[in-house]
């Protein structure tokens, strides 16, 4: 039995074989033959090496016939690692002494040896691991040729076990036979943690080297609310963890028959649940789990999953099926959040070398006004379809906030001269997700309709501590009294000036912080639509006046443990078997 740790994204308990993804999200099959088939795979190991070396030897003329010899030397180190005995014999030895499949064994000695890279101090040696990781997928792709299988026709219910996943690939998962997740890299608000989420499933990230310690076929346990991943486990473990999983389906089913219910606590105080979605297809999932409407729609991920800018009636229609989705319920349509860990980078010639705090969110857009306003115009053509509401991402300065306005009557006049319908009046809002927006807030409540905090961002910056980086995790913690004292004033600052405060962060869906934000005056949640259920069950289950208690005695404490332990006991004293 292997127990490894990482990072909760979404509760539950998951059990089954493990799939897993290398690096170009080829699955890499099972690892076992029978001792007929070695001399064949052995065969096929050698036709790989050979059909490897070959391609980059063409590929090194190429490139030096059209940029020099100097270019083409950068293929020679590859080129080198196949033709290395050492290597070669040390993958040979595993399938015919352990019976790997040609495809495994290449797999599990490219990552001891990315692994050895790894612990290099000399940056320009570990520099080497993307080399590494180049020949694996060299190898792996000449290995499996048109074997190479697909997530989508997985047979039975698996895991999924990989380094990372992309955006594209995350979203399509809810078609395939995918019960858990587990993936070496990732912090508790990364993208992919929130598209895991979306999807509901139990999934642990960040936890470091699951991808190359699991092979495809264990047995796998995804403890998401232990934040385990527990490989090859005992018969004792995998009888707790079935009754366990017992216990969460009960609850599963009760949280069902909350729907629809009102979302008030027992003094009568209504509170509005929201959905986030990525896709325009989640809108009426958000309905579905009894959300009052969508508190934030990220369309960025219709960039994301596109080769290139989604043009103006691609976006139209996209912004029409989430609105016809959310079924007369208010709707905020948050424009592009590009940039950071949202893979501009990728398209970029030159990468940043801090993207966190770089050309991301609103800067970008304002920087590229072409596309920017291609965006407001489509989604003001989809204002006069239901009660639509505008927002700009990681707003800073209050001149940021009037460009993007000023931007957006441009797109308004050029709409007028069209003759295209739009809501002249539709309400435009902005996200706080910075300590300056937050130390402006009163500034802000003077020209904007609403204000939704995005605790995601502003904990990253209030902390000093990339959301995204599984190094730092520990470090990223809502319940910093910090954290706490931004959100008691930005809350207060809203509810005095009238301006509607919502919070769209994943703090928002996590049981854990509900009756702290109920108690700091918090009336609009927006979360993944799975969480929508139980927090409304923890909202019917407490009074204000206890959840006010709750918070001012979280505001008395110095540490950031102190206040977690406190609000995990008085949450478990409401919910006593659910997964928190
Ligand atoms: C946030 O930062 O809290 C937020 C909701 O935006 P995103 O997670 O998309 O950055
Ligand atoms: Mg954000």
């Amino acid at each position: 039995m292997e127990i490894l740790t990482g990072i909760a994204v979404c509760p539950g308990v998951a059990i089954a074989e493990a799939v897993v993804l290398n690096t170009e999200d080829y699955r890499i099959p099972r690892r076992s033959i029978s001792a007929g088939e070695v001399e064949a795979q052995v065969r096929i190991l050698e036709d790989t090496f050979g059909k490897s070396i070959e391609e980059l030897r063409t590929q090194m003329e190429q490139v030096a016939n059209r940029l020099g010899h100097d270019a083409g030397d950068v293929f020679t180190w590859h080129v080198g690692v196949l033709q290395d005995p050492q290597i070669r014999r040390a993958i040979e030895n595993l399938i015919r002494e352990r019976k790997y499949s040609a495809a495994y064994a290449v797999s599990t000695i490219m990552r001891n040896y990315q692994r050895r890279f790894m612990q290099m101090s000399d940056p320009l040696l570990a520099e080497r691991i993307r080399d590494v990781q180049d020949i694996e997928r060299r190898l792996l792709r000449n290995v499996l040729g048109e074997s190479r299988e697909d997530l989508e026709h997985l047979s039975q219910p698996s895991i999924l076990v990989a380094h990372d996943v992309s955006p594209s690939l995350a979203a399509s998962l809810g078609q395939a036979n995918i019960l858990g997740v587990a993936l070496d890299v990732g912090g508790s608000t990364s993208h992919t943690a929130i598209l895991l989420r979306a999807l509901g499933h139990p999934a642990v990230i960040g936890a470091k080297d699951v991808s190359t310690r699991v092979s495809g076929g264990d047995l796998v346990v995804v403890d998401g609310s232990g934040q385990m991943i527990i490989a090859h486990p005992d018969q004792e473990t995998l009888e707790h963890y079935r009754a366990r999983q017992r216990t969460y389906s009960r609850i599963e089913r009760e949280l069902v028959q909350l729907r629809d219910l009102e979302a008030a606590t027992q003094d009568g105080t209504r509170i509005e649940l929201l959905g986030n979605i990525e896709f325009p297809v989640e809108a009426a999932a958000c309905v579905e789990k009894g959300a009052d409407g969508i508190g934030l729609y990220r369309t960025e991920f219709l960039y994301l999953r596109a080769e290139g800018p989604p043009d103006e009636e691609e976006q139209y229609g996209a912004y029409r099926t989430a609105i016809e989705g959310s079924q007369g319920r208010p709707i905020v349509i948050r424009t592009f959040d590009l940039g950071a860990d949202k893979y501009t980078q990728e398209r970029q010639y030159e990468q940043e070398r801090n993207p966190m705090l770089g050309l991301r969110s609103i800067r970008y857009s304002l920087q590229h006004l072409d596309m920017f306003k291609v965006q407001l115009r489509a989604v003001l053509r989809a204002s006069v379809l239901g009660e639509v509401k505008l927002m700009f991402p990681l707003i800073t300065s209050l001149m940021e906030f009037r460009q993007a306005k000023m931007t957006l009557h441009d797109a308004m006049e050029d709409l007028e001269e069209e003759q295209l319908s739009f809501n002249p009046s539709m309400e435009v809002g902005m996200m706080l997700e910075t300590p300056a927006a937050a130390l402006q807030c009163r500034e802000f409540t003077r020209e904007v309709a609403f204000i939704s905090i995005g605790t995601n961002d502003l904990v990253q910056y209030l902390l000093a501590v990339d959301r995204g980086n599984e190094r730092v995790a520990r470090f990223y913690n809502m319940t910093h009294p910090a954290v706490l004292r931004t959100l008691r004033d930005v809350i207060r600052t809203c509810a005095k000036a009238e301006v509607p405060c919502s919070l769209c962060g994943e703090m928002a869906g996590q049981p854990l912080y509900t009756l702290l934000l109920l108690g700091l005056g918090l009336r609009t949640f927006s979360m993944a639509p799975a969480s929508i259920p139980e927090v409304k069950k923890l909202i019917r289950l407490t009074t204000l006046a206890h959840a006010e208690r709750v918070t001012r005695k979280s505001l008395t404490f110095e540490t950031e443990r102190q206040v977690s332990n406190y609000l995990r006991d008085v949450t478990r004293k409401l919910l006593p078997d659910d997964p928190i």
